[in-house]
């Protein structure tokens, strides 16, 4: 059982961020942004609850880039850790790549989006879970 807030940041220290509820879902994402994103071939987020996500430290640390169709995905600058996406101006709903907590977030992934675009090299593990290809959007838009 994870308590609150659950807590995390990038690898430098700069970023700190907390999260007061329980994460909503989590998901695997292989599309081609995430891969050149995090140089891998899938990265996994979790979904924040509206209004849950708290920036403790770094705040003028994050950068992002804002692909014109796409989610704004935030890294720190000095480190280049991934750690949110986000909709316009950091709104809701907030992201968090899942490998910038701190403790066991809780929840677990439930689902993998966009294999269409997994690369060759990278098996997706027979895990059970429902695979989307291309047309359902864990965010509504293009991630
Ligand atoms: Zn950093
Ligand atoms: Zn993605």
């Amino acid at each position: 059982m994870a308590s609150f807030p659950l807590t995390g940041g990038c690898n430098c220290g700069a970023v700190r961020f907390e999260v007061t509820a329980p994460l909503v879902v989590a998901h695997y994402c292989h599309c081609t942004r995430c891969q050149r994103r995090t140089g891998t071939g899938a990265s996994v987020n979790a979904r924040a609850a509206s209004g849950t996500v708290r920036i403790s430290a770094g705040r003028d640390q994050l950068r992002a880039w804002k692909p014109p169709d796409g989610r704004e995905k935030w890294f720190c600058r000095e480190c280049g850790s991934a750690v949110f996406s986000s909709g316009q101006e950091f709104a809701d709903p907030i992201g968090i790549r899942m490998g910038a907590f701190d403790q066991d977030p809780g929840v677990r992934p439930s689902a993998h989006y966009y294999v269409d675009y997994a690369p060759a090299w990278d098996e997706i593990p027979d895990d059970g879970l429902p695979r989307f290809g291309k047309d359902r959007r864990p965010w509504g838009k293009r991630s």
